[in-house]
């Protein structure tokens, strides 16, 4: 934990030494252009992630549903499965093709700097990786490149940033995916009681091994991802809840913002008043942001990484 004192100094040094660029407009970017990463290790994540989503519908669908004699329980048990699936794979989609609040790139110059019209003391935050001026509690991303508003975490399983506008998909996905993986150990345990009364060739169109080794690594997916996404889904609830991101409790940031009470920092998260589109992964959300939160106006973050442009007093 630096003092205040030395926070000062690292102001003046930098302050000191920066260098604005020539005003460069900063490059347009469409809202509705789409946003994806090209990060390898991302879209291995990603397609992984959809495997093992077919991989349980498959078994689902062909080990356990179909060859079942009980047509009403394979009926409503494969509607609400695959519903959920459907529901967690498009919210898997949003996550990872939505933007997740960057900020526009290279907007750092001098007559951006001045349009702020900052009062003389003021201070700004400038990033030296994507020469942008970040907003309050904005952080870099090392894979995305970019500086994103209230970045929570890079996650390689959606192949992008948790921030301010996909943090809910995020959520839907992580509670989707925790919903079919109990549905689906609950009825592998279904199955199981049910083949070990009855006659293990009538219960599968596999041979019995077979039906076996698929069940038993449905059932290793689903406790994991059960477990994982669970522990996410709680760790998210908690962040939005509390008015702080995972970024902020790791470095242990003092709250310079205004805290929102539980109930409006969800509503913001999720788009307004409370209504069935939450659980929507194909609504979209509304910016909501204030012009006033492009202007940083006060020091905090991590100044070690950062260049802060001080306004001169005259
Ligand atoms: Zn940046
Ligand atoms: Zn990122």
């Amino acid at each position: 934990m630096r003092s205040p004192v030395h926070r000062y100094r690292d102001i003046e040094r930098q302050a000191t030494n920066l260098q604005l660029e020539p005003y460069v407009p900063p490059s347009p970017e469409s809202p509705s252009a789409m946003w994806f990463i090209r990060d390898a290790c991302g879209i291995v994540c990603g397609v992984i992630t959809w495997f093992l989503v077919l991989y349980a519908e498959f078994v689902v669908l062909f080990v356990m549903l179909l060859p079942s004699k009980n047509v009403t329980y394979s009926l409503v048990n494969g509607m609400i499965f695959n519903s959920l699936a459907f529901l967690a794979l498009a919210s898997h989609l949003r996550a990872m093709c939505t933007d997740p609040g960057a900020v526009p790139k290279g907007n750092a110059t001098k007559e951006f700097i001045e349009s702020l019209q900052l009062k003389p003391g003021q201070v700004v935050y400038k990033c030296p990786k994507c020469c942008s001026i970040k907003p309050d509690r904005a952080h870099h991303c090392s894979v995305c490149k970019r500086c994103i508003r209230k970045m929570d975490h890079h996650c390689p399983w959606v192949n992008n940033c948790v921030g301010e506008s996909n943090q809910k998909f995020f959520v839907l996905f992580t509670m989707y995916i925790a919903l079919i993986s109990l549905h689906a150990l609950m009825m592998v345990v279904f199955h199981f009681l049910y083949c070990f009364e009855d006659d293990w060739t009538k219960c599968s169109t596999f041979s019995p091994p077979v039906t076996v080794i698929l069940l038993i690594l449905l059932c290793f997916e689903g406790l994991l991802f059960l477990i994982f996404t669970s522990v996410m889904f709680g760790t998210q609830v908690h962040s939005i809840c509390t008015d702080e991101t995972g970024i902020e409790r790791l470095k242990g940031e003092t709250a310079t913002w205004d805290k929102k009470p539980c109930w409006e920092s969800v509503k913001e998260a999720f788009g307004g008043s409370f209504s069935l589109s939450w659980f929507s992964p194909f609504s979209t959300l509304t910016c909501r942001r204030s012009p006033s939160e492009h202007v940083p106006v006060t020091p905090q973050g991590d100044i070690i990484e950062e260049d802060i442009i001080e306004i001169p007093l005259d």
